[in-house]
């Protein structure tokens, strides 16, 4: 994988630009996509925004996510829109595998893939140019970055502020993460400076969702979770019946895996849930347990260090079961203090 910095001298020449996010995209996901879309859309490129599947509906009032394609929708649309392409740029992910139905796609297209993304032990060999930066809160920090050290700050307006701040507020839980550097804030105070109303982003992010999510996060709470105080940990775990039972949809689960983290001692978090078409987990930790290598190890996945995620092939039941045995074999860190 070459240096980003090498696509720099190429930006002004008109191209054909794909940019992919990854399956189920949160907020920084779409915003950093979004956000880069806005950026190159001012060269005369012709773009395209593909996501790998649907979307929650909270993340409908970024400014050009209409247009966006769902992979699982538009496959033909979508895959005569990559044969096309001159760059495919692979925003916040960093294997193939994230983009679910599209991985086949991406990995037979003989096009420059460029990766610009934050998250642990990049598959490097898939992309010819990129960067790639554990220390990074977001990658819509990262496409902040990419429009000031490409030279072209001065090209920020206001809806790429509205995408990017969404990202990095979000991937920075609000700005409280150690990610959220020096550096974040002031590109935060950047984007305040080009005139952002960071206010209205929190209402369009938080203050937007149906009863139903409410009362279904209160019965989860209520029903669903488990405390394992012995090792530090608290489990959720989501049969199919509920998420039917509440009329749950894309997006509607975010943030759950956090409330537990919020009980004093807590170190480890799972939040499991049972998709139908899978079983999905993610995974937040505090201080030094490492659920990237937790959810590698036992549940085909992978993140940062105190956020991953993961699946399984097998029942809730067989889920839980597999968590609770891994669980007890992290018995070591989870009870370090
Ligand atoms: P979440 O729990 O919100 O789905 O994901 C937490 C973090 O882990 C996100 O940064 C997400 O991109 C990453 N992540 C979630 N699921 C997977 C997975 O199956 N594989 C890998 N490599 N990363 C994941
Ligand atoms: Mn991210």
């Amino acid at each position: 994988m070459k240096k980003i910095e090498e696509i720099f001298p190429l930006l002004d020449q008109p191209k054909k630009i794909v940019i992919v996010m990854h399956l189920k995209p949160d907020a920084d996901a779409m915003g950093s996509s979004l956000g880069l879309f806005h950026f190159l859309s001012q060269f005369g490129h012709s773009i395209h925004v593909i996501s790998p599947t649907n979307w929650a509906e909270w993340l409908k009032w970024m400014p050009g996510a209409n247009a966006v394609i769902d992979y699982e929708f538009h496959t033909d649309k979508a895959n005569k829109v990559l044969d096309n392409a001159d760059w495919v740029f692979c925003l916040d992910f960093n294997t193939l595998v994230r983009t679910r139905h599209m991985s086949q796609k991406l990995r037979k297209l003989n096009t420059i893939k460029i990766l610009i993304d934050h998250h642990q032990e990049p598959a490097v060999d898939d992309f010819s140019y990129g960067i790639s930066d554990t220390a990074k809160s977001s990658t819509s920090e990262m496409i902040y970055d990419f429009m000031v050290h490409s030279g072209h700050a001065k090209k920020m307006n206001i809806p790429i502020a509205e995408c990017l701040y969404a990202g990095v507020m979000t991937d920075t839980g609000s700005f409280r993460f150690v990610s959220a550097t020096a550096s974040v804030h002031r590109m935060v105070a950047a984007l305040k400076d080009i005139g952002l109303q960071h206010n209205k982003i929190h209402e369009e992010l938080f203050d937007n969702f149906l009863e139903n999510r409410l009362r279904f996060i209160g019965h989860v709470l209520q029903n669903r979770m488990d405390i394992y105080y012995e090792y530090n940990t608290a489990l959720i775990s989501v049969p199919w019946k509920d998420l039917v039972k509440f009329e749950i949809k894309t997006g509607d689960t975010e943030g759950l895996v956090n409330y537990p983290l919020t009980i004093k001692g807590i170190k480890l978090v799972a939040l499991i849930i049972d998709r139908d078409e899978e079983i999905k987990c993610s995974f937040r930790s505090k201080d030094d347990f490492d659920v990237n290598t937790f959810a590698r190890k036992y549940f085909e996945g992978g993140g940062h260090f105190n956020a991953a995620g993961g699946r399984s092939s097998g029942t809730l039941e067989q889920t839980i079961q597999q968590f609770i045995h891994a669980m007890k074999e992290s018995v070591l860190q989870l009870q370090q203090s």
